[in-house]
């Protein structure tokens, strides 16, 4: 330290001038200390003040994104079908983390966590951004969550919260088409707002209802500061921003038939739609099905891969994705464009003789021997094949295809509904276009009894069945209640054809001879309707030789067995479509689950009106 405390010696000029060198070395020196301590305290509490300041509040203030509480789905009659319950979970923040496998080897030895669970979780957290909340897909009970708050002082970085996750009240039986909701990826992210980025536990819509109205039923996110101590745990909550909830929604289904039609589809591959005579539909029902619950409360990769690769596809809804072959359902509206064009009139007559041949071809009928000389009104009530080969030759595909998508067979029955099949009624320019080839005349005929090229689902069929029996008048199908909604287009030119077909239909299902007739509801309130056997597989001459029956084949090749149906038929007022995938004839699968649920709705209108 010999610079800063020199000792003067006494007595002589040339010590004097030393003296006064030294001092000035030394003046110069402290003057450039200070100067570099001046211009660093400057920087730092001027130039950097910002970025320490919040560094500090950092150490004592966390900031929360709320998630808001998703909005409440209803029936009809205001039951509750989708609710929010309270749930415990926990977030970490990765980063605050040091080692993520001790975190887990101390968090295993408090709560139950399986060594495939650990390692699903360390994949997910490795992809997260390591400064935000990552918040496990788990839902912990009451005992398990108290554990971890008693241990919160040994978890540095762990946040445990409230939150309320979706749940179905009914959930087998409306999974399909209220859906499900889960974790947003990285494109259902993209097309959220960006307040909603990083809110702890936030689920969105995937699938059906819940992805429909996903923004309706979101809400608006809140937020939340505390204080916390040194291991992050909150001291207190210092503000508190309330989200808004999500929008309650009124559906047009009734719980009681939807559960009775799922119930009664049981083992069954199929499904079951109900609508009014304004299109609201009561049931839209699919099976088999799934627990949506499990995409809330946590499925295991296990259990999501058994749904996937199950061969009845449990997570397809069938009512309207899976495409069917109309079968003799299509027959009242091959009638009605015949009649319409003028191509037939209701007295038109035709021979069947069980089988007709055409350039070589055979073409049969469902009955061997032959339906003998009918007319129309026979032809709808017995389904005979041959007559309407010979209704669509006359008519031609073009005609056909125009009355089709005139009663919305071939397009989308709802709007926006992304898993929404479009099916498919063709017509000679759809062929040349699509195919490149021209079309024949064997597969115009084929078209008649509703097979060949021609695909519609369930829905459709259902929106078709509901146009015939509020006497020819256009709805748009909806699955929320309108406020008003009113028949006001009107699709037939001639009611006098429609009340001949639904005379038929009528026949067919309450008169001896008639396709449904096993399968009529007696009573003061009746039901009517048109049976289908869709086949999924061509029949060989050989098989056709040995009389082959469908239950002897392997259940995939088995023919769809469909329905679609109307009542009461003196005051129509819901329309009805049940269709029972490999389940053999209209009549012997379909016809009868039809007729359960249609009594069903009889019953519960006796009890409403006090009948
Ligand atoms: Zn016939």
């Amino acid at each position: 330290m010999e610079y800063f405390t020199p000792s003067p010696k006494k007595g002589s000029e040339s010590k004097s001038k030393l003296i006064s060198r030294r001092a000035f070395v030394l003046t110069s020196f402290k003057f450039i200390f200070l100067a570099t301590i001046i211009s660093r305290l400057f920087y730092l509490q001027v130039i950097k003040k910002e970025d320490f300041t919040i560094k500090a509040d950092k150490n004592r203030f966390r900031s929360w994104k709320l998630n808001p509480s998703r909005g409440i789905i209803l029936d009809k009659y205001n039951h509750v079908i989708a609710d929010n319950f309270q749930v415990f979970k926990i977030a970490i923040i990765p980063k605050e983390i040091k080692s993520i496998n001790n975190f887990f080897s101390f968090l295993s030895k408090i709560i139950n966590l399986e060594e495939k669970e650990i390692n699903f979780y360390k994949r997910q957290i490795s992809k997260n951004n390591k400064y935000q909340p990552f918040v496990f897909n788990k839902n912990f009970n009451w005992k398990e969550f108290s554990k971890i708050n008693y241990n919160i002082q040994d978890l540095p970085g762990v946040q445990p919260f409230v939150s309320y996750e979706r749940t179905y009240l009914y959930p087998y039986q409306f999974s399909h088409i209220l859906g499900y909701v889960s974790i947003p990826n990285k494109d259902d992210l993209n097309k959220l707002r960006s307040d909603y980025i990083d809110v702890p536990n936030l689920k969105i819509g995937k699938i059906g209802l819940e992805k429909n109205l996903n923004e309706t039923l979101l809400g608006e996110p809140g937020s939340a500061t505390y204080e916390v101590n040194v291991f992050g745990k909150r001291v207190k909550q210092v503000v508190h921003k309330d989200g808004v909830g999500g929008n309650t929604i009124k559906t047009t289904f009734d719980k009681d038939i939807q559960n009775y039609a799922f119930d009664r589809l049981k083992n069954a591959t199929g499904s079951v739609v109900v609508m009014d005579m304004l299109g609201n539909v009561l049931c839209c029902a699919s099976s088999p099905s799934f627990d949506p619950n499990k995409f809330t409360y946590g499925m295991n990769e296990d259990e999501y891969k058994s749904l996937q690769n199950d061969e009845r596809k449990p997570l397809v809804n069938k009512a309207l994705t899976t495409v069917y072959p109309p079968a003799s359902t299509i027959k009242m509206l091959v009638a009605l464009s015949a009649l319409e064009n003028k191509v037939i009139t209701n007295n038109f007559r035709h021979t069947c003789k069980g089988k007709v041949e055409l350039y070589d071809q055979e073409y049969h009928c469902w009955k061997d021997k032959g339906h003998g000389r009918i007319d129309l009104n026979k032809a709808i009530k017995e389904s005979c094949d041959i007559y309407f080969y010979e209704v669509a030759r006359l008519l031609g595909i073009d005609r056909l295809n125009e009355t089709a998508k005139r009663f919305g067979l071939g397009k989308q029955v709802f709007e926006s509904f992304f898993e929404e099949k479009e099916g498919l009624i063709p017509s000679t320019l759809w062929k040349k276009t699509t195919l490149g080839k021209p079309w024949f005349l064997g597969e115009t005929m084929i078209a008649g009894i509703g097979q060949g090229y021609m695909k519609t689902t369930a829905v459709q069929l259902c929106k078709m069945i509901v146009q015939f029996a509020n006497g020819g008048y256009e709805v748009n199908p909806s699955f929320i209640e309108k406020k008003e909604n009113t028949l006001t287009n009107k699709i037939i030119d001639n009611d006098d054809h429609v009340q001949f077909l639904l005379n038929s239909l009528y026949q067919a299902t309450n008169e001896p001879g008639g396709t449904s007739y096993a399968s009529r509801i007696n009573g003061k309130m009746k039901f009517a309707g048109k049976t289908g056997t869709a086949q999924v597989k061509k029949i060989t001459k050989y098989e056709r030789d040995r009389d082959l029956k469908n239950k002897d084949l392997p259940w995939k090749f088995r023919d769809h067995s469909l329905f679609v149906g109307y009542g009461p038929t003196d005051k129509p007022q819901y329309g009805i479509t049940v269709i029972i995938d490999h389940g053999g004839s209209g009549s012997a699968a379909a016809a009868p689950i039809a007729r359960d649920v249609m009594k069903v709705i009889f019953e519960k209108e006796k009890k409403l009106n006090n009948v």
